[in-house]
C-alpha cells in the first residue's frame, strides 16, 4: 500500500511508533523520515528501507519542526505518534506536570500537525494517535486524557482543512497497549513487583481487568492497523477515529 511513498513518523524509536516505522517499511515505504528525541534508539531500528532521515529532538520544539520542513520534502503520510503518559487526580496535579504533559502530547501534536499539513503531498494520508483515553474519563486520568481529545479533535479539523486537496486525516485511539510507555509509570513497577517480576504477567492482568476482549493490543497490532488507515482501502475515510481497545471503552 506504501510502496514508493514517503512517510513521517514521531514518536519512532520505541512502541507503536517502531512498529509503524516496521509495517510501513515492510510495505514498501520507499523513504522514511523518523523523529524522536531517543537518537539511539531511533538509529537502532533495522528497517526494510535505507533511505531513512532521523531527526532527534523534541516535538514541542518548533526548531525540530523547521528542520523537518527544511530536510523531509513532500510527504504522502505522516504518523503523528509521539506521546507521554503522566498522571494524577486533578487536586494533586502539578502545574508543572500538566505542563509538561500538554507540551508533548498537544504542543508537540500541533507543531507536527502543522509540519506534516505543510508538506503533504494532494491525496496524502495522516494518522494521529489519540487514545481510549481521550473517550472514556477515568480518575486520575486528566491530563492525558484531555490531551488526547484535544488530539482527537485535531484530526477531525484537519480533516476538514485536508479535503479540498483529498488529504485524508484520522485518528486511531488504543486502549491499552504492550509498549515502554508503562515501565515509566510507578504504579506499573508495582504491578510487575506483584507478579514476582514478571512484566508479561502484570501487562496481562491490567489487559484482563480493563478491557471485554480481555487483553492489551500489540504494538504490531495497532501499526497494521495504523496502515490501513494510510492505505487507498481507506480512501473514503476522513475524519474518524478508530477506537481499538478490545472494548474497553463500551
Ligand atoms: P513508547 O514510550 O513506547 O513510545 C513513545 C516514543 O515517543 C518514545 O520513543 C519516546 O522517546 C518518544 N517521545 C516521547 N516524548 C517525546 C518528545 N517530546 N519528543 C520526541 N519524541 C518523544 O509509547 P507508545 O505506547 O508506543 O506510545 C505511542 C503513542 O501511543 C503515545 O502518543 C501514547 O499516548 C499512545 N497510546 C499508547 C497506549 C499504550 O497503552 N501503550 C494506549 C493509547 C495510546
Amino acid at each position: 500500500m506504501a510502496s514508493g511513498k514517503t512517510a513521517l513518523i514521531t514518536g519512532a524509536a520505541s512502541g507503536i511508533g517502531a512498529a509503524c516505522a516496521q509495517a510501513l517499511a515492510e510495505r514498501g515505504a520507499t523513504r522514511l523520515v523518523l523523529v524522536d528525541r531517543d537518537e539511539a534508539a531511533l538509529r537502532a531500528l533495522e528497517l526494510a528501507t535505507e533511505d531513512v532521515l532521523h531527526v532527534t529532538g523534541d516535538v514541542a520544539d518548533p526548531a525540530l519542526w523547521e528542520e523537518v520542513e527544511a530536510l523531509a520534502g513532500p510527504l504522502d503520510h505522516a504518523v503523528l505518534n509521539a506521546g507521554i503518559g503522566l498522571g494524577g487526580p486533578i487536586a494533586e496535579l502539578s502545574f508543572e506536570t500538566w505542563r509538561a504533559l500538554m507540551a508533548v502530547n498537544l504542543d508537540g501534536m500541533f507543531l507536527s500537525l502543522r509540519t506534516a499539513m505543510r508538506l503533504a503531498n494532494d491525496n496524502a494520508a495522516l494518522v494521529l494517535t489519540a487514545s481510549a483515553a481521550g473517550i472514556k474519563p477515568e480518575a486520575g486520568n486528566a491530563a492525558y486524557a484531555a490531551s488526547k481529545a484535544a488530539v482527537i479533535q485535531l484530526a477531525k479539523v484537519a480533516a476538514k482543512e485536508g479535503a479540498s486537496r483529498g488529504i485524508r486525516v484520522n485518528a486511531i485511539a488504543p486502549g491499552g497497549v504492550d509498549t515502554p510507555i508503562w515501565d515509566a509509570m510507578p504504579f506499573f513497577a508495582g504491578l510487575v513487583e506483584q507478579h514476582g517480576g514478571d512484566r508479561a504477567a502484570a501487562i496481562a492482568a491490567m489487559g484482563k481487568g480493563s478491557a471485554p476482549l480481555g487483553r492489551f493490543a500489540t504494538a504490531e497490532e495497532i501499526a497494521a492497523q495504523v496502515a490501513f488507515l494510510l492505505s487507498d482501502e481507506a480512501a473514503t475515510i476522513t475524519g474518524t477515529v478508530l477506537v481499538s481497545d478490545g472494548g474497553y471503552s463500551l
